[in-house]
């Protein structure tokens, strides 16, 4: 099985999707961590990332390695990350080893695993559109903006409000009008906006809406 986990910056995917994985035991693909990587190894080279020569190049010249590097989560790799990820060719270059994984699924220390849960901006259109559950979070940009403030605070960064709320715009307006892979919900995923829900919430309603999804895959085989 396959599951999609799809949305803008800070809508709950990567705590949604990495909860899903461990409750199923599936494997789990941040995919944002991959161009996050690509940004990186950019920035430290001084290069610059909007550049699509630069960028193509290191996005095929990833390795395993480079995706375990510390400072993937920096607001301004995240912002890079955005414009590496507007290029054709970077997501180009990209997209087998995503597909790979969802198909053939990394084992776990349990052994072989059945499924694979991936988040991102186009997995559900691009990516795997055969996915078998399709989910699409949002969330309005302030509250979005509170919880990633409250994060950098947390992991004891300098943050003020009024900037993540101006960055997170920005990275929406460029996530959502590029010209490749826009961010957009597939037309058959489910949207669930977490504004107002805490991350238990979110989870229960996505486990209920997988649930659903194999019921029907059951009652579609007899
Ligand atoms: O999800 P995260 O904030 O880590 O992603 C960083 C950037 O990578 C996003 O702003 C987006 O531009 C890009 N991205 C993408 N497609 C994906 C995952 C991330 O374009 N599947």
């Amino acid at each position: 099985m396959i599951i999609a986990v799809d949305g803008p910056v800070a809508a709950g995917k990567g705590t949604l999707a990495r909860r899903l994985a461990a409750e199923l035991n599936y494997a789990y693909l941040d995919t944002g961590s991959i161009y996050r990587a690509v940004a990186a190894r950019i920035l430290a080279a001084g290069g610059d990332p909007q550049d699509p020569e630069t960028a193509a190049a290191m996005a095929r010249d990833l390795t395993p390695a480079d995706l375990e590097r510390d400072d993937l989560r920096r607001e301004d790799v995240g912002q890079a990350a955005s414009q590496v990820a507007a290029i054709p060719a970077v997501r180009a270059a990209l997209l087998d080893f995503q597909r790979g994984f969802a198909a053939r699924p990394p084992a776990g220390p349990g052994g072989a695993r059945r499924g694979a849960v991936l988040d991102g901006r186009d997995i559900g259109t691009v990516v795997c559109p055969e996915a078998d559950v399709k989910l699409f979070l949002t969330a309005s940009v302030e509250a979005r903006a509170e919880r990633r403030h409250k994060e950098l605070l947390e992991r004891g960064e300098k943050s003020i409000y009024a900037r993540v709320l101006q960055d997170l715009r920005e990275r929406d307006a460029r996530d959502s009008g590029r010209a490749t892979a826009p961010l957009k919900a597939a037309e058959d995923a489910v949207r669930l906006d977490t504004s107002g829900m805490d991350a238990d919430q979110a989870f229960e309603f996505a486990m209920a809406e997988i649930a659903r999804r194999r019921d029907q895959e059951r009652f579609q085989e007899n």
